[in-house]
């Protein structure tokens, strides 16, 4: 039995926040007690001042509407209103980084969208049907910073979720990946609100996303690393080469993989049988946000597709498709899911969720 927990979302008014509110009505084990935002919305109820942008397709939940807006950058106006922060604020990566230290050091565990601590090495980032077990570096986090409640954990860039299980799933068979190349077709709600102008976005691609690649290529490495010594080591092995797009999609990243193996190459069928028979510990914790399958596989020679894909299984399955032979690499296939709700505020639930039943929320 996981106790009811209180939970606060810093940057509750943006694209990311915004998931949160609605993601959380009705959540089993989480209540929305708190909210805040930049010092512009600060000191109105969160009706008044989501009213015209809120940007979700369902209403604004009863119990959050007339929660009063807190500053984000004040730590002490979440006090004694909540235990679990998430952390969705758009500020620069220093700003980011103190002040999720900030909140940390006063007793909040802070599970963190934000890029700021995402290669801290005792910060865990989590996706956590891949490396639930980076959960423990928590423990050496709090000694080694004094923090007796408080903490921090990540969720990856939502750029890299759409082929970071396939390849997992490989990797758990006995395979081992170690060059992939590959490009993105990234959503524009994957630049906040009002993100990109429409007029660079209609009839448009833009091959350039600032520090995507970069994010892309690195953060895999310690997602796939070990614990040692209190702190999470990269993998060395694997060398990724990105190309990050931005599209004129609203919601849903696309990622096409080729990837060589070393050693023995897995099989096409056996792939298929390995990704669709996936699971791992979220699914065996029965979390209220995992999805029944964390990989889907989808037969047909034009999917996966955004619109249509992307919210299978409450849009926290990662679609795959077009798995075939590479003549470069050996094999490739096309990755897709919700960048606002796997790569963003529900892979942060999910991690929260896996936080809690583990007990590291109190
Ligand atoms: P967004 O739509 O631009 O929302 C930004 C939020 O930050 C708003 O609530 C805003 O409050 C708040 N904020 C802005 N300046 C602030 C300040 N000086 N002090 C305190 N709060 C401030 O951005 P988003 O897409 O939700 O992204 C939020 C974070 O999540 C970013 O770090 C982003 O990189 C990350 N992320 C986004 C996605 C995605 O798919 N969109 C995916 C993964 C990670 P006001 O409304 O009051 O200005």
């Amino acid at each position: 039995m996981i106790p009811r927990l209180q939970v606060g979302i810093l940057g509750a008014t943006g694209m990311v926040g915004q998931n949160y509110i609605r993601l959380l009505e009705n959540h089993p084990w989480f209540s929305i007690t708190y909210l805040a935002a930049s010092p512009q919305s600060a000191g109105r109820k969160y009706a008044e001042v989501i009213a015209d942008r809120w940007l979700m397709s369902t209403p604004v939940p009863e119990p959050v509407r007339n929660l009063v807006v807190g500053d984000a950058n004040e730590v002490s106006s979440a006090q004694g209103k909540c235990q679990l922060l998430f952390s969705a604020v758009d500020l620069d990566k220093k700003a980011a980084e103190a002040l999720e230290v900030a909140y940390a050091a006063a007793g909040f565990a802070v599970v963190s969208n934000h890029s700021a601590h995402r290669m801290t090495p005792d910060v865990p980032m989590i996706i956590p049907e891949i490396n639930p077990d980076h959960l423990e570096v928590i423990a050496h986090q709090r000694r080694a910073r004094g923090w007796d409640k408080g903490c921090i954990a990540v969720k990856s860039n939502c750029s890299i979720q759409s082929y970071m299980t396939p390849l997992w799933a490989w990797m758990q068979a006995g395979y081992h990946p170690r060059r992939i190349v590959l490009s993105t077709l990234q959503a524009v709600s994957g630049a906040g609100y009002p993100g990109v102008p429409s007029l660079d976005m209609v009839d448009n691609i833009i091959p350039f996303i600032k520090g995507e690649e970069e994010k892309s290529e690195l953060e895999p490495l310690k997602i796939f690393g070990r614990l040692e010594n209190g702190v999470i080591v990269p993998d060395s092995e694997l060398a990724i080469s990105a190309h990050c797009n931005r599209v004129p999609v609203v919601d849903g990243h696309t990622a096409c993989v080729s990837v060589a193996f070393d050693g023995r190459k897995p099989e096409l069928e056996e792939t298929i049988r390995l990704w669709r028979g996936f699971r791992s510990v979220p699914q065996q914790l029965n979390l209220p946000s995992a999805p029944q399958e964390p990989i889907v596989y989808r037969d047909e020679p034009n999917r996966p597709q955004p619109r249509k894909d992307r919210d299978i299984d409450q849009a926290m399955a990662v679609v795959v498709g077009r798995l075939r032979p590479c003549k470069v690499f050996d094999l490739r296939f096309v990755g897709l899911h919700h960048n606002t709700v796997r790569g963003a505020a529900g892979g942060a639930i999910l991690t929260a969720e896996l936080m809690a039943q583990r007990g590291i929320i109190v």
